[in-house]
């Protein structure tokens, strides 16, 4: 292991803005790695697809769980190729990068100069190793094309904890799939009691615990990612497609708004741990350099465009909202704004409605809010006697719903799909125009999808939603299974298959299609397909 020390001619050549991104050499560079064990053990994933490109990614931790990865604190050398089958025979793009210690050895390339609408195969090797696992993503349809036809799944909430990643595996193995929309929970940081098992293949217990505590430092959040990313089922769904990555709360702290945890904590305080959890989340996603951490946080929404038929919002619910309103079930400790507050109440942030108005001016076939929390009014079987709504959702946020109600009634023309996540539970209805009357006209068709882990096995229904459908006239799904969404996505209709997995606390959990649904353009209202 012999440090070698930076060629200050080269380093002064490329001083500036670029320095972390340019591929020089680091201040300590290891010339000749001799990894303690195979390097790319959090396999690889890829991202933010463009009409010439797309982000791959990796992260170089031989011991995913040690300190450091099981990496000594210097620069590696990491080369990748980019090509047009997968056996690699007709390479397109390769290049090297550095995977830093600064940024938790992770590397993130902008590949450029594909071809739009095509397959692509990506992998990396470094010191000599064997290369990493191949993956594969798809460049977008050329800026003005209007493809027939396009795929993207939906998945998020994946609490290590609560069982095996099963779904991913039946997600991985969807065909043809364009992209994976995770609307966030990457990671849990909490930790549970010392009883957390699944039952493996060969019918043996075997223990699926977060190492250590609850999540502080960059090391804890960094070794929380490496934990989930050694799943394998996690690892296969990323080689399978290129993820739209947003964050929600266990990112960073359950149900955190704005400069606020759940807890109390002074702001000040609070923001070091968000700060710490921002650079741990870059590290670990497949994301571009327009989402490096700044001393402002990170800008998270942004557009992926599909040609003309689907314009992507990629959008962030919780780095500019207030703080949850006062709900009586809230316990009192909990920070929160009185009831009958009146505004500024923002949700989503002034910057980011007005993002948001721009996007949805321009004529696409389909316009998808891909979002966290649901946004629709819910009444909800628990807690229907106190009339309480959930706090944390858009519902806790009317005026700021109601400006957006607003501009996606006068900017779309009947075509935004909103995709949520959050609540672990599959749900599908219309947001009506107003909240009061959930008959109202409606204004968008949102599919809330499940968890893929968080809440465990489940059922179709649980005991106490019998009626939960018939309290929600605007909603045509419910069901409270592990899994995910696909959505089929064609010029005139929008279809939406519902997918569930019948265990996840043990191995061999079967999927199921719940339902296949349906919106045709123009006309926001859900229907068996
Ligand atoms: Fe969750
Ligand atoms: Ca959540």
């Amino acid at each position: 292991m012999k440090p070698i020390p930076l060629d200050r001619r080269k380093f002064l050549l490329g001083a500036g803005s670029l320095v972390l991104f340019a591929g020089l050499q680091p201040g300590r560079l290891w010339a000749a790695p001799e990894f303690c064990g195979y390097p790319f053990a959090l396999g690889v994933a890829s991202g933010e697809p463009a009409a010439d490109g797309f982000v791959i990614w990796t992260r170089l931790a031989p011991r995913p769980l040690e300190e450091n990865g099981g990496m000594p604190m210097l620069g590696v050398a990491v080369q990748w190729d980019v090509a047009e089958d997968p056996g690699f025979r007709r390479i397109v793009r390769k290049g090297e990068a550095i995977a830093r210690p600064e940024l938790g050895h992770s590397v993130h390339v902008e590949v450029d100069g594909l071809k739009p609408s095509r397959p692509y195969w990506y992998r990396f090797s470094a010191g000599g190793q064997p290369p990493s696992p191949v993956g594969r993503a798809r460049t977008t349809p050329a800026i003005g094309e209007k493809p027939k036809q396009l795929r993207i799944g939906v998945a998020g909430c994946q609490h290590y904890e609560a069982g095996l990643y099963t779904a991913y595996r039946h997600l991985s193995q969807e065909p043809e799939l364009d992209a994976v929309f995770h609307y966030g929970d990457y990671i849990y940081e909490g930790r549970g009691k010392d009883d957390k098992f699944v039952i493996d293949a060969a019918g043996n217990r075997m223990a699926r615990q977060h190492v250590g505590d609850e999540i502080y430092t960059l090391n804890d959040y960094r070794r929380r990612y490496a934990q989930y990313k050694s799943d394998l089922d996690l690892q296969t769904a990323h080689a399978a497609a290129a993820f739209l990555m947003t964050w929600d709360d266990h990112e960073f702290d359950n149900n955190w708004a704005g400069e606020n945890d759940q807890d109390g904590a002074p702001p000040e305080v609070f923001a070091l741990r968000r700060a710490v959890a921002m650079q741990a989340w870059y590290e670990n996603m497949p994301v571009r350099r327009a989402q490096f951490p700044t001393a402002q946080g990170i800008r998270m929404f942004r557009r992926i465009d599909y040609g003309r038929l689907l314009r992507v919002h990629l959008m962030d619910t919780r780095q500019y909202r207030s703080k949850q309103r006062c709900d009586p079930s809230m316990i009192g400790r909990k920070p929160c704004r009185p009831l009958d507050e009146q505004g500024p109440e923002q949700i989503i942030g002034d910057a980011q409605e007005a993002w948001l108005g721009e996007g949805l001016k321009e004529d696409f076939g389909w316009h998808l809010l891909a979002q966290q929390v649901m946004m629709m009014p819910y009444r909800y079987p628990e807690n229907r006697a106190a009339g309480a709504i959930n706090t944390d959702s858009w519902s806790g946020y009317p005026q700021a719903r109601a400006r957006v109600v607003d501009l996606i009634e006068r900017r779309a023309k009947g075509n935004v799909i909103v995709a949520t996540g959050d609540v672990h539970k599959h749900h599908a209805g219309v947001i009506p125009r107003d909240p009061n009357d959930l008959t109202s006209k409606p204004v968008a068709a949102e599919f809330v999808a499940t968890s893929i882990a968080s809440g465990g096995d489940g059922s179709d229904m649980p005991k106490g939603w019998e009626n939960v459908l018939a309290e929600n006239p605007h909603n045509v799904l419910f069901n409270d299974r592990r899994g995910y969404q696909v959505f089929d996505i064609g010029r005139d209709e929008w279809k939406t298959s519902v997918i569930a997995v019948d265990r996840i606390t043990e191995a061999g959990g079967k999927k199921s299609v719940v339902a296949k649904l349906a919106v045709e353009r123009g006309k926001p209202e859900i229907d068996k397909a």
